[in-house]
């Protein structure tokens, strides 16, 4: 079972925003389709563990974690038995070679070496039993699993092929870690490994706020071109409508992940939606779906989820003005 969820990540998120509100620079762009790229990945990955059962197993997904001094980032940690077995997803695709300790796709050499890393982060998990608590000693395995079709990969020695599994093989390999099955002694290694789970730390880049296209936008098309009622957002573009609760809702998250470094004050949301609402519905609907918290002399809002679905859930969205959506 799994045991954690798979989100995007704060930097997918950051990033989609950015998309939607400002046009991307060359590097963002490739940025962002780099993490599209990679959370597709990891879907199919997980898409195969549904296909093959995982009743048994505890894996956790997509975690941070604190090991001493280490700060590791795991794609899927499945634990059964005294054992540990890191995969590191990847979604490659193309002609890879994999020689010398060095990776290149159609001949270009590239930086990134998937196997090192998987054996770097196996051998900061083995630090647990000592930092950790836990008395008995375990097993790590590693494999990176290349979840795509469409990749094609010449490896030179034996040794290296021990830790590389490829997308005709996945399933199989799969199949095989769910008959070990997760014993008794899984669950006291699970909860080690839970205690060390952290926050997604990675630090975002600052945004220059002039760069931002502020106003309400569509989120199927993401057309800025809307007519507003009372209680709804019409696109003129592709006809699609939106409450202007989750409007605001929308407009808040969409604050929370371009600005994190900021607290979320009812003039930046009403900046943000670019004046086109009455405040007093912004602050009405900050009030519902944000925490106030003292800060000094002035209060600021925070929210519990950047993920907005969540979000709606947990905050009882009221849905009578919306047409399809379900929350
Ligand atoms: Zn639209």
């Amino acid at each position: 079972m799994f045991l954690t969820d798979r989100k995007k990540s704060k930097e997918l998120n950051f990033y989609e925003v950015l998309e939607r509100r400002t046009a991307l620079g060359e590097g963002e762009r490739k940025t962002l389709k780099i993490l599209r790229q990679g959370f597709e990945g990891e879907q199919s990955y997980d898409r195969l563990w549904d296909e093959v059962g995982h009743d048994h197993l505890l894996i956790f997904r997509d975690i941070w974690m604190k090991v001493e001094n280490a700060t590791l980032q795991i794609d899927a940690l499945i634990v059964y038995g005294d054992r540990l077995i890191v995969n590191e997803i990847k979604n490659y695709s193309g002609m890879y070679q994999y020689a010398d300790g060095s990776w290149s796709v159609n001949s270009f050499q590239i930086s990134e070496d998937p196997v090192a890393q998987v054996s770097r982060t196996a051998g900061k998990l083995i630090r647990l039993k000592y930092g950790g608590g836990h008395g008995h000693p375990f097993e790590v395995d590693r494999k990176v699993a290349f979840v795509n079709p469409n990749f094609n990969l010449t490896v030179d020695t034996e040794e290296s092929k021990n830790h590389i599994i490829t997308r005709p093989m996945l399933k199989y390999y799969m199949r095989d870690v769910a008959r070990r099955r997760s014993g008794a002694d899984a669950s006291a290694l699970s909860d080690t490994i839970r205690n060390c789970i952290i926050e997604d730390p990675m630090a975002l880049p600052e945004v220059d706020v002039a760069r931002i296209r502020t106003g309400l936008y569509c989120g199927r098309c993401g057309s800025f071109k809307l007519t507003l009622d009372r209680y709804r957002s019409h696109c003129t573009s592709c006809g699609h409508q939106e409450t202007i609760e989750y409007q605001i809702v929308k407009a808040i998250v969409d604050y929370a992940l371009l600005f994190p470094q900021h607290p979320i004050e009812k003039s930046s949301v009403v900046w943000l939606t670019g004046n086109q609402l009455n405040s007093r519905t912004i602050e009405f609907n900050m009030n519902k779906y944000c925490s106030l918290v003292r800060r000094g002399r002035h209060s600021a809002y925070v929210i519990d989820t950047s993920d907005i679905n969540e979000l709606l859930k947990i905050k009882g969205y009221n849905s009578k003005y919306e047409k399809k959506k379900k929350v």
